[in-house]
C-alpha cells in the first residue's frame, strides 16, 4: 500500500533516485559500446590493408614477369630464325649484317633475362614481407579479439547489474503513490536521469541555483511536493 505521509514518500523517491541514477549511468555507458566495437573492428581492418597491398604487388610482379618471359621466348625464336638463315646468304656483307643482327637480338635477350632475374629477387623480398605481415596480423587479431571480448564482457556486466537494479526498483515502486511516481518519472526523463535533489547551502543540488528561504520553509513543512523554480526537479532536505 502506498503511504500518504509525504516525508515517507520523499524517502521512497530518494531511494528510487539512487537506483535510477545508476540505471542512467550504466545505460549511457552501454549505449557507447556498439560504436566502441565498430571502432575496434575498423582499426583492425585498417591493419589488414598493408597485407592486401603487398599481395597485390606480388601478383603484379608475377604478371609482369610472365610478359617478360613471353618476350624472351619471342626473342629466342627470332635468334633461331636468323641463325637458320645465316648460311643461305650469298655475300660476305650480307653475312656480317645478319651476324650483327643476331648479336643485337642476343644483347636484347640478355637485358630481358636480367629484368626477369631482378623480378624474381623482388618477388622473394615481397614474399618475406608477406610472411612477416601475416605473423604480425595474427598478433593484431589476437589483440583485436581480446579488446572486443573485454567490451562484450562489460556489456554483459552492465546488463546483469541493470537487471538487479530493475528488480530492486520493482520492490520500491509499490510504496510510492502512483501520481507522485508519475511526476517523478516525467522529471527523470526530461532532466537526464536526475529528478529529486537535495538543497545544500541554499542551492539546488541539480542546477545549483539559489533556493529562496521561503521555498526551504515550504520543503520543511512537508505539505506538498516542492520543485526547483529553475530546473523543475523535486527538492528535499537531508536530515
Ligand atoms: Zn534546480
Amino acid at each position: 500500500m502506498p503511504t500518504t505521509d509525504l516525508k515517507a514518500q520523499i524517502a521512497g523517491l530518494v531511494k528510487l533516485q539512487g537506483l535510477d541514477s545508476e540505471i542512467y549511468t550504466l545505460g549511457n555507458e552501454k549505449n557507447t559500446k556498439p560504436q566502441e566495437i565498430k571502432e575496434i573492428e575498423a582499426a583492425f581492418e585498417l591493419k589488414k590493408q598493408g597485407l592486401v597491398e603487398l599481395e597485390k604487388k606480388s601478383l603484379d610482379l608475377q604478371k609482369q614477369r610472365k610478359e617478360k618471359e613471353l618476350e624472351l621466348a619471342t626473342n629466342a625464336e627470332g635468334i633461331k630464325k636468323l641463325s637458320g638463315q645465316l648460311f643461305s646468304l650469298k655475300t660476305n656483307k650480307e653475312f656480317q649484317a645478319m651476324q650483327q643482327q643476331i648479336a643485337d637480338a642476343k644483347a636484347d635477350g640478355s637485358v630481358i633475362e636480367e629484368k626477369i632475374l631482378i623480378s624474381f629477387e623482388e618477388s622473394d623480398k615481397i614474399k618475406a614481407q608477406i610472411e612477416a605481415e601475416n605473423l604480425k596480423l595474427k598478433n593484431d587479431e589476437k589483440e583485436f579479439l581480446q579488446q572486443k571480448k573485454t567490451v562484450e564482457l562489460r556489456v554483459k556486466e552492465i546488463e546483469d547489474r541493470l537487471n538487479q537494479l530493475q528488480a530492486q526498483r520493482k520492490q520500491i515502486i509499490p510504496e510510492i503513490d502512483p501520481k507522485m511516481l508519475a511526476a517523478y518519472e516525467k522529471i527523470l526523463h526530461s532532466r537526464g536521469g536526475l529528478a529529486i535533489v537535495t538543497v545544500k547551502d541554499n542551492s539546488c543540488g541539480g542546477c545549483h541555483m539559489l533556493v529562496p528561504p521561503q521555498v526551504i520553509n515550504l520543503i520543511q513543512m512537508y505539505e506538498r511536493i516542492v520543485t526547483c523554480e529553475v530546473c523543475n526537479r523535486i527538492l528535499y532536505i537531508q536530515e
